[in-house]
């Protein structure tokens, strides 16, 4: 295993990238986003099959209010950076070898064509909170990094704003590391390719909640062919997880009314995770 200098041995996946870099590893892990026009259809967002089937959901909960801001689940302002001594799972030296092996994976062709270089996700390797979106766009392709552009800026409003938990505490990657080309959705066998690095990712972070953004991350993670319209809005399970699935921030750029709907989903979520409302 690639042996870290303590300053790599950071928090934040996106500084032992780096590391790669130097040691010759290049590509690493790249962006995503801008996924305009991608988002297939969603369902009517409140029906009554999603009351019926929700377990916490509707009306979404409403955890006591504190000021902001907010308390990191683990991040900078709770934990110093990480040195050898505070990683004794080697979880940051894991995911980088785990980056490196994606980088140079080949195993969609119509990706690997279009493709800049892989977005293998970015955060915090010991976040108890992951994100998964669908697949890199444009600008995450060339970037390297998964929700920048308009779509990361609402991610990131969706954390820290309206979760009051730092964007850095948590980590985020997508079902696929390559970017679709003209952004369409990622092909069920591409998912299925990518599936043992997604599936590798959380057994190293084990995070203790997951967050699927919009219906391709959630039907791929937890192997349902509901439409998220019915996903939402309720407590699922995947490998000792808490699951709550939303719309993708793409999407609700596009159909801003439905942001009331991702509130209550993230205030499902935080209500799982013992989390309170930030003054608003
Ligand atoms: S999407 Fe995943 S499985 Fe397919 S080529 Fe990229 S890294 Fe490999």
């Amino acid at each position: 295993m690639k042996k870290l200098s303590k300053t790599s041995l950071n928090y934040y996946l996106s500084e032992y990238l780096e590391d790669l870099g130097r040691a010759g590893v290049k590509d690493f892990y790249r962006g995503d986003e801008a996924k305009g026009a991608k988002q297939p259809p969603e369902n009517a967002p409140e029906s009554a099959e999603r009351a019926k089937h929700a377990r916490t959901a509707a009306p979404a909960p409403k955890p006591a209010r504190r000021a902001a801001p907010v308390v990191p689940i683990r991040g900078p302002e709770s934990a110093p950076a990480i040195t050898a001594e505070s990683d004794p799972e080697g979880r940051a030296a894991k995911l980088t070898e785990l980056a490196a092996q994606v980088a140079k994976c080949a195993l969609c062709p119509k990706l690997v064509a279009n493709r800049t270089q892989t977005v293998f996700g970015t955060g915090n390797p010991y976040a108890e909170l992951c994100f998964i979106g669908e697949g890199p766009g444009a600008e995450e392709d060339l970037q390297g990094k998964p929700f920048v552009g308009r779509s990361g800026q609402l991610l990131t409003d969706m954390i820290e704003k309206g979760m009051g938990i730092k964007r850095s505490s948590v980590f985020i990657c997508n079902i696929v590391r390559c970017r679709p080309p003209q952004n369409r959705n990622p092909e069920k066998e591409e998912a299925n390719a990518c599936r043992p690095f997604l599936d590798a990712t959380l057994e190293i972070i084990k995070p203790k909640f997951i967050c699927c953004l919009g219906s391709i991350a959630a039907t791929n993670l937890l192997h349902s062919e509901l439409p998220i319209g019915k996903m939402r809005g309720k407590v699922h399970e995947y490998n000792g997880a808490k699951v709550v699935c939303t719309y993708h921030p793409a999407y609700l750029l596009r159909n801003p009314p439905a942001k009331k709907q991702a509130w209550e989903d993230l205030q499902l979520l935080m209500a799982e995770m013992g989390l309170e409302l930030p003054e608003r």
